[in-house]
């Protein structure tokens, strides 16, 4: 396992590495990369590769727009759909100021944050994400489409079919860049499919969930296909998660989710830890579900969460308790989509919970039944509250939280607020097909 700069420089000669690919990524996600010379690499571990930050999305401002990559070592890893003789390389880095001090923008930075948070309360945090996508054909001239490439369901097993051919090149690719695949199976609407890889540190899933979709999206389209994270692409369908398994561990290596004594085999600290996550949901919506159309995914009827309510059996809370006891003892979060930028979602779920211990919240009842039967009155009566109905509901909860402000700091917080602003505004002037359908030929 690559740890420090010289495994990397030793791994490059062995491995004939010509190019690494640095990266980092802004404040909504997307990747930013560039390519240095194997040469140079010796050098970025020493000082650093400056870049010009200002067009960055979410990184402005003038005065800083100098800035600083420093490469983490451990996160250097081989890209495997290239030729061996002169591979490909990517790393990871940390953005800084040209002093050399964090870059408060920097989402990695503000999951790191979190991390030293946690461990100031004595905790680690685990995740293991499951990531659904589909697969779609690309039209003559190399774009997306959305036109199925099989109409196959759950687990449908399909020797022959060219799909199912390339997620196994993908899960190939995958464990060549030493991701466990812990499941790759075909998922419930056409087209759909979901590769689940094992769990780690909650900094390490962070990296390995942009890599992720970046192996995917590559080895998809080298095939001939499209690869989309997209939310709800298809309407009638269901549309793509990444339910969070998350899990904090004990210094002296427990599992802090565990009590063998309980009941229910949850320890307080799981109870708090999910009164947290379900008290600050509505506020942090925006950061896991932060596009137009994440909210398309979460209505009724298609396996995504609406209601504020956890459970130790049931799949249709928002929080549902695997059944698995002693170390995979884990609470699963099950509204965040593939389009959020893990860094930052993953940061606000650990600040949650943690507040949630902090403060002893407690989270209620579990609920038993299936939430989607209930009448809206019924689900009232409960005090039963929705998730924000859509990316404007979301954003107005955001900005009036000061948890989310602390958690993500003043900087994120503020641009990704005006990020989002803009994108609803954008999306809200547009006439949309809907519209036309329903009142051109009576209006
Ligand atoms: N695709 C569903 C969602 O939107 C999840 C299905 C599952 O339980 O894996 O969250
Ligand atoms: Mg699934
Ligand atoms: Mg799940």
């Amino acid at each position: 396992k690559i740890q420090t700069k010289e495994d990397v420089l030793e791994a490059v000669t062995e491995y004939d590495v010509k190019f690494i690919r640095t990266q980092f990524t802004d404040t909504l996600g997307m990747i930013k990369s560039w390519a240095i010379p194997s040469e140079n690499l010796e050098d970025a571990f020493n000082d650093g590769v400056m870049f010009d930050g200002s067009s960055i999305e979410g990184f402005t401002r003038i005065e800083e727009s100098d800035m600083m990559l420093m490469p983490d070592p451990t996160t250097f890893n081989i890209l495997p759909w290239r030729p061996s003789e002169g591979a490909v390389a990517r790393i990871i880095g940390d953005v800084k100021l040209p002093d050399g001090t964090p870059f408060e923008g920097d989402p990695r930075y503000i999951l790191k944050r979190a991390i030293q948070q946690a461990k100031d309360m004595g905790f680690t945090m685990n995740v293991g994400p499951e990531l659904e996508f589909f697969l779609f054909k690309l039209d003559e001239n190399g774009n997306a489409t959305t036109e199925m490439t099989d109409y196959g369901g759950y687990f449908d097993f399909a020797p022959l079919d060219r799909a199912q051919d390339v997620r196994r090149e993908i899960d190939y690719a995958l464990e060549h860049m030493g991701f466990k695949l812990e499941a790759s199976h075909h998922e419930v609407a056409p087209s759909q499919h979901e590769i689940d890889f094992r769990f780690g540190d909650v900094l390490t899933t962070a990296d390995n969930v942009v890599t992720f979709k970046y192996v995917v999206k590559s080895i998809a389209y080298h095939k001939g296909y499209y690869a989309t994270f997209m939310p709800k692409p298809i309407f009638g369908e269901n549309g793509s998660g990444m339910h969070a398994n998350q899990s904090l561990m004990t210094e002296d290596g427990k599992n802090a989710f565990y009590d063998p004594n309980a009941e229910n085999g949850l320890s307080d600290n799981a109870r708090y830890y999910i009164g947290g996550l379900l008290d600050h949901i509505s506020e942090f919506t925006a950061i896991t579900n932060p596009v137009v159309n994440s909210y398309k995914r979460l209505v009724p009827g298609y396996e995504a969460p609406i209601y504020i309510t956890w459970s130790d059996s049931n799949r249709s809370s928002l929080i549902r308790i695997p059944a698995t006891r002693g170390m995979g003892t884990r609470v699963e979060l099950r509204n965040p989509d593939p389009s959020c930028n893990p860094y930052l979602a993953f940061a606000v779920m650990l600040e949650a919970g943690l507040d949630g211990i902090r403060n002893k919240i407690e989270p209620g009842e579990s609920l038993r039944m299936n939430i989607f039967e209930l009448s809206e009155q019924e689900r009232e009566e409960m005090g039963i509250e929705s998730l924000p109905g859509n990316l404007k509901e979301a954003t107005d909860k955001m900005k009036t939280s000061n948890f989310v402000r602390n958690a993500l700091g003043d900087h994120v917080f503020e641009n990704y607020l005006a990020a989002k602003t803009a994108e609803w505004d954008n999306y809200k002037a547009r006439v949309h097909q809907w519209e036309l359908d329903t009142y051109l030929s009576i209006l």
